[in-house]
């Protein structure tokens, strides 16, 4: 059977469609193969968030095609997700050595064109239709694929789409509305990731705290069933809770799961509920990711985030009572159009208010068809590229001190396997996310290990495995 390369551009859940695709395809008998020199299909599956990341996936796709082809004439090249779906048909046009092109909602055909294309039934292939029931269809691990098998952690994909519509954003267009699976479908297969050894699941959407809304407001119109949709235990407690805190209460049930984190969240939706539940539910983390994007009100609005300033820190204030020592991330846009240096000095104070963990920066990118991409005062690059680089050497100070005060604890991680740079070191994470690096073995991948910080690298702690008598801390 030929054999398959799969390079991922973006977010996690990209990640996790990726691990979706190549488990389907290992179904069915194809291998893996290590790069894209010796795969006979070469698949790319693309981000859209960011006009960077199309051109990064483009000019590979042509690099590709301009070295592989050449000598390899019947490989077969793809572009899968979220750039597929915005771009279709004229990916192919522009890059004729393209022969398939696959959607956010049609991941699961991949084998089944694939199939096509080597029967020779088909030549080129372009699907980006929309397919109701989409959201359930991202389920296939690579469980039996050889080193994952050891997995000890798995993403579990809870929902597609987004309905936000940020006015920066071009997730709405690429991702469809938000679908989200039941808690049946999601808690079985947890239970099955955890029969095969998964200890920790994060539970992945674009936005998680808005599970199950879209099919609870159905259900109150009359055009979808909520007891089909989310049978249990939605309907057998009837709860104030939201449906996502519901979910997590069904997750954290799961015998021989220790862990439960998600991302992402939006910061509108943590009620109290969600509060409570990190107060409540042992087994979720003491670790949130809060993209706040801006700490401007006056930006807020303009992105259409639907929250304020305040708002904001008032959230993360209940957290960390609920919660202390929980870790904070978050996402920050720079240069957001008609952004002004008053704008960015609010935003530079909100990082010194809150204090992240972390905060991964993005320099605004024009969207096609985003509201934001037709307002005026689009920024100058220069500028864009002077606030970014000044915001980042403030979120790395204030990361560096915190991760400082690591220094000489004791803290939990779960050890997860090799270090990818060196491989003879073990890494692990900590409740709060932060990675661990420790010299240890393969005898203790999937262990929950005390470890004591000895110093720190950058947002890298290392520890020693922990000996008795330290005070114990998260
Ligand atoms: N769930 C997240 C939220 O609450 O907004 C959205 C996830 S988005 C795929 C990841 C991050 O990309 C966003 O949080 C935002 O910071 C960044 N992003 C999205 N659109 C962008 C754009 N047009 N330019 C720059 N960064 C962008």
């Amino acid at each position: 059977m030929p054999s398959v390369y799969i390079k991922t551009y973006g977010c996690q859940m990209n990640e996790r469609d990726s691990e979706a695709v190549a488990a389907q395809l290992v179904a069915k008998g194809y291998r893996l193969a290590p790069s894209e020199h010796v795969a006979d299909v070469v698949l790319l599956n693309t981000c859209s968030v960011r006009d960077n990341a199309e051109q990064k996936a483009i000019n590979k796709m042509e690099n590709i095609a301009g070295a592989i082809r050449k000598d390899r004439p019947n490989v077969v090249l793809g572009f899968l997700g979220c750039m597929a779906q915005s771009r279709g048909q004229e990916l192919i046009d522009r890059l004729p050595d393209v022969d398939l092109v696959i959607g956010t909602q049609k991941f699961h055909r991949a084998a089944d064109y694939l199939d096509e294309i080597f029967a020779g039934k088909r030549d080129k292939i372009v699907d980006i239709a929309e397919e109701q029931g989409s959201e359930g269809t991202i389920r296939e691990h690579l469980l039996n694929g050889n080193a994952r098998d050891k997995s000890v952690t798995a993403f579990v994909s809870i929902m597609q789409g987004c309905n936000q519509y940020c006015t920066f954003c071009i997730v709405p267009y690429t991702r469809g509305e938000e679908r989200s699976r039941s808690i049946a479908d999601i808690v079985g297969e947890c239970r099955q990731l955890v029969s095969h050894g998964v200890k920790e699941i994060t539970l992945l959407g674009q936005i998680v705290t808005s599970y199950g809304r879209r099919e609870k407001r159905d259900a109150w119109r009359g055009t979808s069933d909520v007891n089909r949709a989310f049978p249990s235990p939605v309907t057998r407690h009837p709860s104030p809770a939201s449906a996502f805190v519901q979910l997590l209460e069904a997750v954290h049930e799961i015998d021989g799961l220790q862990r439960i984190r998600f991302t992402s969240p939006h910061p509108k939706g943590y009620g109290d509920d969600l509060v409570e539940a990190y107060a409540r539910l042992p087994k979720l983390v003491e670790s949130a990711h809060l993209p706040v994007q801006s700490g401007s009100d006056r930006v807020l609005k303009l992105m259409h985030r639907g929250y304020t300033r305040a708002r904001y820190v008032e959230i993360i204030r209940k957290l960390r009572a609920a919660r202390p020592g929980i870790g904070i991330t978050s996402d920050i846009i720079v240069g957001f159009p008609g952004e002004t240096d008053a704008d960015f000095a609010e935003t530079l104070s909100l990082c010194r208010e809150v204090e992240f963990d972390n905060a991964y920066l993005f320099k605004y990118s024009q969207r096609k068809d985003t509201p934001a991409a037709a307002m005026p005062d689009q920024l100058p690059e220069e500028l864009i590229e002077e606030r970014h680089a000044r915001l980042l050497a403030l979120v790395n100070e204030i990361g560096k001190r915190k991760y400082e005060t690591f220094i000489g604890r004791q803290m939990q991680i779960l050890v997860e396997g090799p270090s990818k740079r060196n491989p003879v070191r073990m890494t692990g994470r900590t409740r709060c996310n932060k990675l661990v690096l420790l010299d240890g073995s393969e005898r203790h991948r999937g262990q929950l290990m005390d470890v004591k910080i000895t110093r720190t690298g950058s947002f890298t702690l290392y520890g020693d495995p922990a000996v008795v008598g330290f005070e114990d801390e998260k």
